[in-house]
């Protein structure tokens, strides 16, 4: 299991820093909100997706 760059702590399966105080953390925060939005709007199109 990898670790943190940041703060040394474990790394959850999508490879986010599990540390809610680390600013890895927070930025991988947004970044899952940005993919769940993207993800979201593929399921509303679906079929003709890549
Ligand atoms: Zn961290």
């Amino acid at each position: 299991m990898a670790r943190c760059k940041f703060c040394g702590k474990k790394l959850d399966d999508a490879g986010y820093c599990t540390n809610e105080k680390c600013p890895e953390s927070i930025r991988a925060k947004i970044m899952q909100a940005a993919a769940q939005e993207e993800a979201a709007e593929n399921t509303t199109t679906t079929g003709e997706a890549k």
